[in-house]
Order: structure tokens, then sequence, then C-alpha cells
């Protein structure tokens, strides 16, 4: 009989406090109200799983941008971390909806800090994806902001504001907010920089790093449209070619079973389930 194989999970995996609170809040709502409609603003999470299982438990998830339903009296809707605008939040209560507001904390601080800077007449210029829903959200708090995804972006703010408030995306770069700011800065007078970046995503990267010294192969496990996920997935690479992104247990590959210790990662979206069972499926090789 061969060796069995040595399993490590790394000390920071799978979701987020945001994620987590989202999908907890969804299957409250289905508790609380069993024979209302209960919806999601947006995907509450890019993993095809745990929306899937959302969905069989009776979840319907709205496309962010859908036309709402002309009539959602008595329904519940859950906002997703990433937030909303303010006025998509009005429009969903007008329509008679219960607002179940699932906001990231840290998120609504963004929201919060960037309608305080308004207020005092500074420009808000957040840096970040254009088309993301956080972005969005935040953009509602402050009404004439600039959204820039790149230093070229800077250059290309006319008028040039006097005084400017940067808020970053939760989820960018350190490196590539740095120079958002740098070529900011040479343009804008008083210029305050504020870092709401969340160290999600940095402590699942530090912990990949020390999963990586103790392994032989690592299996990322999570949505192949979830972002966090692949850039788990390109450290992993760099870090050991040994490495895989698989979605859940039946695509774990033939190869890492031959491994002597194997490590287990997971996207910020990724269920535990998903990762329990993954765990489990090379157990019982
Ligand atoms: S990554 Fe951070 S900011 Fe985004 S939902 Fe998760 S905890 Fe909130």
């Amino acid at each position: 009989m061969s060796d069995p194989i040595t399993i490590v999970r790394a000390e920071v995996l799978g979701y987020c406090m945001g994620v987590r609170r989202a999908v907890e809040a969804a299957e409250q709502a289905l508790l609380d109200s069993p024979i209302r409609p209960v919806y999601t603003y947006g995907p509450l999470i890019h993993n095809p799983s745990a929306l899937e299982r959302l969905r069989s438990a009776g979840v319907v998830i709205l496309a962010e941008g859908d036309s709402l339903p002309d009539d959602f009296r008595g329904a519940s809707v859950v906002i997703r971390a990433h937030g909303v605008p303010p006025e998509t939040r009005a429009e969903i209560e007008r329509r008679g909806a219960r607002v179940i507001d699932a906001t990231c904390p840290r998120v609504l601080s963004s929201q919060k800090r960037a309608e305080a800077w308004h207020r005092k007449g500074y420009a808000v210029v957040l840096a970040g994806d254009r088309d993301h829903g956080e972005i969005t959200s935040i953009a509602g708090s402050a009404p004439g902001c600039v959204v820039v995804e790149n230093p070229a972006d800077v250059a290309g703010i006319d008028p040039c504001p006097e005084r400017a408030v940067l808020i970053s995306q939760t989820t960018i770069k350190q490196s590539e907010y740095d120079a958002i700011a740098q070529a900011l800065a040479a343009r804008v007078a008083d210029l305050v920089v504020l870092n709401t970046i969340c160290p999600a995503t940095q402590e699942r990267q530090a912990a990949l790093e020390e999963l990586a010294s103790r392994v032989d192969g690592i299996l990322v496990v999570g949505g192949r449209a979830s972002a966090n996920t692949q850039r788990l997935f390109a450290t992993a690479r760099s870090l050991i070619p040994s490495s895989w992104l698989i979605e859940g247990p039946e695509e774990i590959p033939a190869e890492a079973s031959s491994l002597a210790r194997i490590g287990i990662t997971a996207g910020a979206s990724t269920p535990d389930e998903v990762i329990d069972a993954v765990e489990q499926a090379l157990q019982k090789r």
C-alpha cells in the first residue's frame, strides 16, 4: 500500500468576512420568509456551486442592471457585499420590497468617506475597475466623482481639481494604487489619499506563500470567474509548478494523488463545504 497523502490547508483561505455575511444574510432571509420571494441584487458570490445552492433553495438572482420586477411588494432583496448606489436602494424600496443590506462594512466605510469628502468640497477620485459593482456603489455616494483605472487615466482628468480625495477599490493591488496616487499628486495641489484596500486578499496571498514552503503541489479551489481565485492560482503556479485551479472535488487531477504533500487554498468566494469536499476526496485517495 502506498503512503497516505499529507494534506495541508493554508492558514487563511476561503470566504472573506463580507462574502460570508452576504451568504448568511440570504440564507437567513429564506428562513425568515419561507413563502415570500428572496432576491439578491447581483450574484452574491463568484462561485457557481454556491450560486446553484442558493438558487435551488429558492433565491432569485437578479443580474446587476436588470430592470426590477414591477411588483416587489413583500419580497426581500439582499444587497450584496459590493453595495449599491443610494438611488438603486431607494428604487427597490419604492417598489415595496424589504431591503436586507449585506454591504460589506469596509465598502460601507468607503461610501461614507466618499460622501463626507464630497460634502467638504473635495473632488472624489476612485481608483479601480469602473464597471465593478463596488466602484458603482461608492460613486453613487459622491456625485460627479471620477474613476481612474491606471496612471494614464489620471492625465485625462479635465479640468483637474485643486483639491481631491483618492479612494481605492477594496481589492486593488497596493502597487497599482501607489502608482495612481503618485500620478495624481503630480497634478493636484491638495490631495488626500485614503487607503481603503482590504487586507483579505493580501492575507490569503501571504498564507499561500507560507503553504508553498511546506508542500509539493497546491490545489487552488474556487470559481474560474473569481478574480481573487485566479490571482491566487497565478501566485501558486509561480511558486510551485504542480498547482491546479479546481472548482470542486471532481476536478482533482490524477497527478495530485502521486504527491507526498499537497496544499489546499481557496478564493474569498469559495464555500466551506466545497473546500471540505476537496479535502475528503483527497483523503479517500
Ligand atoms: S474582500 Fe474585503 S472588502 Fe471585499 S467583501 Fe471581502 S472583506 Fe469586504
